[in-house]
This record gives structure tokens, sequence and C-alpha cells, in this order.
């Protein structure tokens, strides 16, 4: 079976473009540009060398010895974590702004939740001089200040948000609607949602990761696919990435870990597949999580990375087609998760990949000891230290 995207934008019956009128033309160009560039020797060339020389790939691949201990089987860890800016979103943002440059653009906007995707773009485009607006909820903003004091630093101009919650979703419809009234800027997604193209374009500038994982076993195993990949899934781009180059390989099976939240049945979840039914939300069709009347639920989730209502077509597509198995990881699994990455491996994980890590426990019976499970660690925990400490006592 063929996993990939159709020409029209869908996976499947998710994706697709729902977009107002007025940003037609600048959606089509995005498009055009996008697909000229994905294959250009010039544009591979000077994307490369910014991962290299300024991101630090390639990114580890590390082989977790007392984990593996632990659990049984062979357990192996991308080390997104280790990147410039402490995550994978750095990879997508330069993708964009490079993107960006070729297209003559010259202001760049972007949402942001938690402030990673603010940041990593507020970073880019310091580095390329290009002016950045990035839109946040005032929530978020009064949550998440030192990302918004990093963005500040880096020369953005964060716009706080106060419609509805004042979170996410607001700040990407605000962003959508000053893209409406401003479609010269360059709209910089920071996941695998938004209208065709950008599932498959978020995709492809994260499919690195899955590239270096592949050669990377190959070197360390003489075998170049996993039997597992383990990703955490918020809007899916750190797992689209980890997954790409293996989708159509049933070699590889996949586990997607999204945000339990208090549990699928408390009402209190970002578990979008497990609890989502389908809908439109910014752009595209996908599963989201509404009321009966087509209100969008506020998502929760002890990690702001993961709290979306909606979730990347590509994942709710092969989640569907049995692809992908979904698991929800509630927060005290996720946290406990946390702990047990540390103290066995000295790695202090963001919370959202954590959520990935808790796989190995949900599902201990099912890997054997020659298997070789590759678990993307998305993000470093430094922004989330506050929140473990809060939950662990550590020893005075
Ligand atoms: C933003 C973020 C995520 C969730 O976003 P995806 O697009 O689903 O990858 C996961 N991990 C970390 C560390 C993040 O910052």
């Amino acid at each position: 079976m063929d996993y990939s995207i159709d020409n029209n934008g869908y996976y499947g019956e998710f994706g697709g473009a729902y977009i107002p009128e007025i940003l037609h033309g600048t959606v089509q160009k995005l498009k055009e540009a996008f697909y000229a560039i994905k294959d250009d020797a010039s544009f591979r060339a000077e994307y490369y060398d910014l991962l290299k020389n300024y991101v630090g790939r390639p990114s580890p691949l590390y082989f977790a010895k007392r984990l593996s201990e632990k659990y049984g089987t062979k357990i192996y860890l991308k080390r997104e974590d280790l990147n410039h800016t402490g995550a994978h979103k750095i990879n997508n943002a330069l993708g964009q702004i490079l993107l960006a440059k070729r297209m003559g653009k010259t202001r760049i906007i972007a949402e942001t939740g938690a402030g990673q995707h603010g940041v990593a773009t507020a970073t880019a485009c310091a580095l390329m001089g290009l002016e950045c607006i990035v839109f946040m909820g005032k929530t978020d903003v009064e949550r998440q200040f030192v990302n918004v004091q990093k963005m500040r630093m880096l020369g953005a101009t964060v716009e706080a948000v106060t419609s509805g919650s004042a979170t996410l979703k607001d700040a990407t419809n605000e962003a959508i609607r000053y893209w409406c009234s401003n479609p010269d800027a360059f709209y910089i997604i920071g996941s695998t949602v938004g209208p065709h193209p950008y599932p498959d374009m978020v995709g492809f500038f994260q499919s690195v990761i899955s590239e270096e994982i592949k050669w990377q076993l190959q070197e360390q195993i003489g075998r170049d696919y996993p039997d597992y990949l383990i990703a955490c899934v918020g809007g899916g781009s750190n797992a689209m990435g980890t997954y790409y180059h293996f989708i159509n390989d049933e070699r590889v099976k996949i586990i997607s870990a999204e945000a339990g939240g208090r549990g699928i049945e408390s009402g209190e979840t970002a578990a979008t597949i497990s609890v989502g039914t389908i809908g439109i939300i910014h752009g595209f069709r996908t599963l989201l999580m509404q009321d009966a009347d087509g209100q969008i639920t506020e998502p929760y989730s002890i990690s702001a990375g993961l709290d979306y209502p909606g979730i990347g077509p590509a994942h709710a597509y092969y989640a569907q087609v049995g692809r992908t198995k979904v698991l929800p990881v509630n927060d005290d699994e996720a946290l406990e998760a946390a702990f047990e990455l540390t103290q066995l491996e000295g790695i202090i994980p963001a919370i959202e990949s954590a959520h990935a890590m808790a796989v190995l426990k949900k599902e201990k019976g099912t890997f054997k000891p020659d298997d070789i499970v590759v678990i993307n660690v998305s993000g470093r925990g430094d922004k989330d230290l506050d929140t473990f400490l809060k939950y662990f006592k550590p020893k005075p």
C-alpha cells in the first residue's frame, strides 16, 4: 500500500485546502514554489549546510543500554533534543525561511502555543534578517513568559491574542486573519497542519530525521530499518519526520503517542485521534475535538506542545487505515517516563517527548529481545523543569 499524499493534498479523506478566496493566489504560489525547490540541488545544499553547521546535525542515534536492559529489547533514541533551540522545530523553521527568501518575502508570521515554534521562527528570522510577527494567545503569553522574552530578544514582535480562550487555536485564527489582509507575508506553520501544501511541506522539512535514522541504523546494526518507530504527536511534525522514509515499508511497525491528559474519558484530554470526530479547522479536514454543535472543545494536556484540538491529516489517515497504532498517554505516565529516562540515561526529555517514552511501559509485552525500537526524543526538558519538580521531590 502507498500512504503518500494525493495530488489534491489529501491523505485519504483528510487534508485538502479549505481557505478563503483571498488566500487562493498566495497558497497557489506557495505550492508552486515549494514543489519547485523540493528536489532542487542548490536549495538542498543551502538547507543541509544550515542543518549541519547551524543546527548541529546529524543528531545522534543513541543506543540506550540501561533502558534496553530494563525493557528487554534494543532501544535507540533519536536525539532531536540536541538541536540548536532544543527541539526538532528548527528543522522546519529553517526550511520554510529559505523558501520564503527565495520567494522574495520580507515579512514572516507564525503562530505559537507554548512558544517553541515562535522561538524557532524568531531564531530563523534573526539569522536571515527578516521581520517576524508571532501570534500567541494571551493565556500562553503569561504561562510561557521566558519564551516570549526570548522571541523579543531575537527581535520578533509578539502579538498577544485575546479572543476565545486565548490559546493556540485562537493564535492560529488570528495569524490566518492577519494573512488574509497581508497575503504578501510568508506564514511559517509549525506543524503538519494547515491547508495543503503545509502538512506535506512541514513533513518534508522534518524528513531529515528518518533520513538520518536510516543510515545511522545501517552504520550501527548493519540494517537500515527498525522493527518499531515511536514518536509523540501534537500536530504531528516530529512524528512525520520520524516516519517519513519508512511509511511505505511494512516491515516497520509504528506507534504514535498522543496526549491523554487526565484520561480520555475525563473530558480533560488532547487525545484527538482517540476522541475526535471529522471536521474542518485552520484550513484542513481532520479529526477534531468538538461538541455536538461543531464547537471546538478546549484540549488539555500537561504538555503545552501537545494540546492542539486537531491532528495533522496524515496521522488521522494512518490511524484510520491501521498503518499506525495510536496510544493515549496520560500526564502521570509521561511524567514517570521522563523521570525514568533521566535517571537511567541522564537525558531530561521535553514533557512532549516523554509521552513517546511512556509507550515502552504501556506496550511492554510487545517488544521482543532482538527488536530494534527507535524512539524520537523530540526535545529537551529544560523548559519543563518547573513541571517536573512539582511532581517529583528530588532528594535534598
Ligand atoms: C512542539 C513540540 C512537539 C509537538 O509538535 P509536533 O508537530 O507534533 O511534533 C513535540 N515535542 C516537542 C519537544 C515540541 O516542542
